[in-house]
């Protein structure tokens, strides 16, 4: 199918451009794949918007533009907290090309750096629509478009709570066999506020309930990390691929969880 692109100036015209049903171009390393394959939708909008490319910073708060690409995040000191999760995003083009809002709608086994977004608790702001939400109800339903993600909203984390691992075969540029991240907020030494989100054992990233009943109010040492691997892949429902199948990806979650949370607990 023939594909027109329709480049607009604003935000506001992009998105009643995707409300209508066109299919908006971020960095398009997905959407050119479907467009050379004749699989792209009639209509592709994008926006020269400036806004798009903005990092904002106030306080704690970091807010990024959609259109923020991988390598703009590696670029920006003040996004240290990000870049080892952007940098295992693709390979140099992909990273150059690539955005933090096509990201959040990449399909498995991509969408690595949502999942660490997903794990920070972000907040995404919809084009036109006042107020930010959480990133949670975005990625539950994908399916659904939501209209034009202008932005994303993110607390920076205290120093050692945050941790994000990818398996690959292919390193450092291999897709994910699976991807897991956590944010671990201390109160007095217990973990108060668990969040853990998966990468390619669904459908797309989302939230390791059973790891997060695991750690809540617990401290974190050997036998909490122990007791949280033991039920990692609890609830998780991973599909077989080029990559591994899902009896593998099952297998090996509680593997990875506990390296990570590992290096966490070293610091
Ligand atoms: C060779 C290769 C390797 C890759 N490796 C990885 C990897 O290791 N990890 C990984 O996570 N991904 C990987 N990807 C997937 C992809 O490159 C990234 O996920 C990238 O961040 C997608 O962003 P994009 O701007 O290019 O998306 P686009 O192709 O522009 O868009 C992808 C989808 O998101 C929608 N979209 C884009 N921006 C918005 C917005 N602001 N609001 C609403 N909808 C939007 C588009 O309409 C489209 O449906 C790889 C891709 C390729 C081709």
């Amino acid at each position: 199918m023939t594909s027109t692109v329709l480049t607009v100036a604003t935000m506001g015209e992009a998105a009643r451009a995707v409300a209508q049903g066109a299919t908006f171009f971020g960095g398009g390393t997905i959407v050119m794949r479907d467009v050379n394959a004749g699989t792209a939708a009639a209509s592709i909008v994008r926006t020269t918007d400036p806004s798009l490319k903005d990092v904002r910073i106030s306080g704690d708060t970091v807010t990024l533009g959609a259109g923020v690409t991988m390598a703009n995040v590696l670029a920006n000191r003040d996004l240290e907290f990000l870049h080892p999760v952007a940098r295992l995003v693709g390979g140099p083009q992909v990273r150059n090309m690539g955005t933090v809002g096509g990201n959040l709608f990449a399909p498995h086994p991509y969408g690595d750096f949502a999942v660490a977004l997903l794990a920070l608790g972000a907040r995404v702001v919809l084009a036109g629509q006042g107020g930010a939400r959480p990133i949670d109800d975005l990625l539950r339903d994908r399916s659904r478009s939501p209209g034009l993600v202008a932005a994303v909203e993110v607390s920076r984390p205290r120093p050692g709570t945050f941790g994000f691992l990818k398996v690959s075969r292919i390193r450092p540029k291999g897709v994910s066999v699976l991807s897991v991240s956590a944010l671990l907020p201390r109160e007095g030494g217990r973990i108060r506020g668990a969040r853990v989100a998966w990468g390619a054992m669904g459908p797309g990233p989302q939230r390791g309930a059973s790891a997060e009943r695991a750690l809540e109010g617990q401290s974190l040492n050997a036998e909490t990390i122990g007791r949280a691997a033991a039920t990692a892949a609890e609830g998780l429902n991973p599909a077989t691929d080029a990559v591994a199948t899902d009896w593998y990806r099952r297998e090996v979650a509680g593997v990875h969880l506990k390296r990570m949370l590992e290096q966490m607990e070293r610091g």
